[in-house]
């Protein structure tokens, strides 16, 4: 009989804890004693669960930074006292979240583990249940004492995923997420079967650091065919500004119109940190392969690789917060800290 775990569920809000206004028709958030209620299976796993609910559950669109560092000094108070965390929050935003806690824990030894809902967990054909019920199992699932996962991770619809790789897909089908530079680390059938060779494995026995200093001043500026010098210039000149993440054509490419490099140079020599990262959904950003990159490369953009534009936006919120030189800024990016790159 294996040993009875420890499991903290953390309610932020989301579709997974709504029901209908039937006055309106809208979706609002209920009382988290209501999510108990309404799945009695909680009651049958091998768990010990406890919850702590936000005050006021938040549709994930209204999740900002400050609630990132929320749900991180929760699990950051716990930590010692559960073997393994469950996120509920809504889809909308979760892979940021997601992605901003896995930079913000520094030696995570443990699970967390992301997961939401599609339909409110009320309804009759909800995919809550079995999110809910099997993220429990995976924050659960140990060998010889040891949790098999220490890393943040997104389920969803019997698939589960390192957290930062991960992009939100589709706003209707029950496979809402998916993960196109790294494979699925576990998948749920009649067996739970992890991919024990994709996972992370706690490097060494050092001290957990939770990191909550997150600098907001960036953004993203998505190229498309004629957006004008005014558009650029204006954003590149945002007093404060500290980073941007380009999103560029398939392997990393952009116009090689004078105006727009230069504008670049000029912000690069400001001190804006530029990551150049792919609009495709899937594939690498090869700064050189074409000539249409060659300048990026030597302006000194930054490599993005295949990151996710919300790993890239966690990740630089994250970075910009170490207070770092620009060269180990530079050097961090375009590292694996997390597994979020290859
Ligand atoms: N709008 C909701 C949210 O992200 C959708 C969901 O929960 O899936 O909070």
């Amino acid at each position: 009989m294996s040993k009875i775990t420890h499991i903290l569920i953390i309610y932020t809000g989301g579709t997974i804890g709504m029901v209908k206004d039937y006055k309106t028709n809208a979706l609002k958030a209920f009382d988290f004693d209501n999510l108990k209620k309404n799945i009695p299976e909680l009651n049958l796993i091998n768990s010990k669960i406890d919850t702590i609910s936000f005050d006021e559950p938040l549709d994930s669109s209204n999740i900002q930074p400050n609630d990132w560092v929320k749900i991180a000094t929760i699990i950051e108070e716990n930590y010692n006292s559960y073997d393994g965390f469950v996120v509920l929050h809504g889809s909308d935003t979760m892979s940021y979240t997601a992605s901003a806690i896995s930079f913000m824990f520094e030696n995570l030894s443990k699970p967390i583990i992301f997961t939401g809902s599609q339909l409110p967990i009320g309804d009759l054909r909800t995919d809550a249940k079995e999110n809910l019920i099997t993220s429990i199992q995976i924050a659960s699932s140990q060998i010889d004492g040891k949790p098999i996962i220490s890393e943040v991770c997104l389920y969803f619809e019997y698939k589960l995923y390192r957290a930062n790789r991960t992009t939100k897909i589709n706003s209707e089908h029950f496979e809402a997420f998916t993960s196109p530079n790294y494979p699925a680390l576990a998948e749920s059938g009649v067996h739970l079967k992890f991919n024990n060779d994709l996972l992370l494995k706690p490097i060494n026995n050092d001290k957990l650091i939770v990191r909550k200093e997150l600098n907001n001043n960036i953004t993203i500026i998505k190229i498309f065919p004629g957006i004008t010098k005014n558009v650029i210039e204006s954003i590149l000149n945002i007093k404060g500004l500290k980073g941007v993440i380009l999103e560029t054509y398939g392997s990393g490419n952009a116009p090689t119109t004078d105006w727009f490099l230069t504008l670049l140079k000029k912000a690069i020599s400001n001190g804006i940190h530029i990551i150049d990262v792919t609009q495709c959904i899937g594939g690498s950003v090869i700064l050189g392969q074409y000539e249409t990159s060659v300048k990026l490369k030597e302006l000194g953009l930054i490599n993005g690789f295949d990151i996710t534009t919300e790993s890239a936006v966690a990740k630089m919120m994250y970075l910009l917060g170490l207070n770092l030189s620009d060269q180990e800024f530079r050097e961090l990016f375009m590292k694996s800290l997390r597994g979020e790159l290859d």
